[in-house]
């Protein structure tokens, strides 16, 4: 998969202008480093970021707009690869990470993580050296109206050095609040995070699907899953125009995303902790499910 994956690369990059751009604005990004705590957050300027950092996701919106996902609206040098009888994989023409793709559906069906987490655990067993995300239809996703992962390179992928040692559902003081699940084995682990997100639809109320962003890799022949349970979609900073960002994924996973040069140059690390605390679900709702979780391991 990784063979192809390169050499879609290298088709598309001569190809298709846009994805060349958006290569290019990557390899311009500047990336800054500020400690939180114990740990490192790297804050990455990305003009080409603003659309998705901004973009209008309420349903009359999306349903206004052609939807990009949907093959019979790619732009004509846009080309995938098959990975199984689901899901296309498609180099992502605005990156955040080196090896940025996106996993879209065949079909133009929801946004929606039931019955299809195993897909996002063989996508991760298939692309070693990679993590892939899953963002809510709320949470950050762009097209919430069709199904679609996402993965990238994890040369940079500051969560999986934080959180290396650590055995328990949680990970202390962190500022944004995080279930962990590490396993081996495929459908415990499925059973396991279905019984979480049931656990987090009971307690916050939200049906059909509680407002969520998961990230995945497979190292050494196991699986390592980080459920973000949020609060809300986007901080109070982000309303107030105090400062244009918008987290989903892969800013929890600490590559913080921020696409105006004013906001990159003063953004504090505090106030990225703030905006953790902001968007991720409350201490109390966030200690009540993991007890339970912890319980039942
Ligand atoms: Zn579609």
């Amino acid at each position: 998969m990784l063979h192809q994956i390169e050499e879609l690369f290298k088709r598309q990059e001569r190809a298709w202008p846009q994805l060349a751009r958006g290569i290019e604005g990557l390899g311009r990004a500047r990336t800054r480093r500020v400690r939180i705590d114990w740990f490192d957050v790297f804050i990455r300027h990305i003009p080409h970021r603003v659309g998705s950092t901004t973009a209008p996701v309420d349903q009359e919106s999306v349903a206004k707009r052609p939807c990009f996902l949907c093959v019979g609206n790619l732009p004509a040098e846009e080309e995938g690869v098959q990975f199984d009888a689901n899901f296309t994989i498609y180099c992502n023409p605005f990156p955040i990470v080196d090896r940025h793709l996106t996993i879209a559906h065949r079909e133009h069906d929801s946004q929606r993580i039931a019955s299809r987490f195993g897909s996002m655990l063989d996508l991760a067993a298939a692309l070693p050296g990679y993590f892939v995300i899953y963002n809510g239809p709320e949470c950050g996703a762009s097209a919430p109206d069709h199904m679609h992962f996402q993965a990238g390179s994890r040369r940079l992928f500051p969560i999986e050095r934080d959180t290396a040692g650590l055995t328990g559902v949680t990970v202390p003081n962190y500022a944004r609040n995080v279930f962990l699940f590490r396993g081996r084995d495929r459908s415990a682990l499925i059973h396991r995070i279905d019984g979480a997100i049931e656990l987090l639809a009971k307690t916050t109320g939200k049906r059909a699907e509680p407002l969520l962003n998961i990230a995945v890799f497979h190292e050494s022949g196991q699986w390592v899953t980080y459920l973000f349970p949020r609060g809300k979609h986007r901080p109070e900073v982000f309303y107030t125009g105090e400062l244009t960002v918008s987290p989903a994924s892969i800013d929890l996973c600490g590559i913080f995303v921020v696409p105006l040069a004013s906001d990159f140059e003063r953004i504090t690390g505090d106030e990225i902790g703030a905006i953790f605390r902001d968007v991720t679900l409350s201490d109390g709702q966030f200690q009540k499910i993991a007890a339970k979780l912890e319980r039942e391991r």
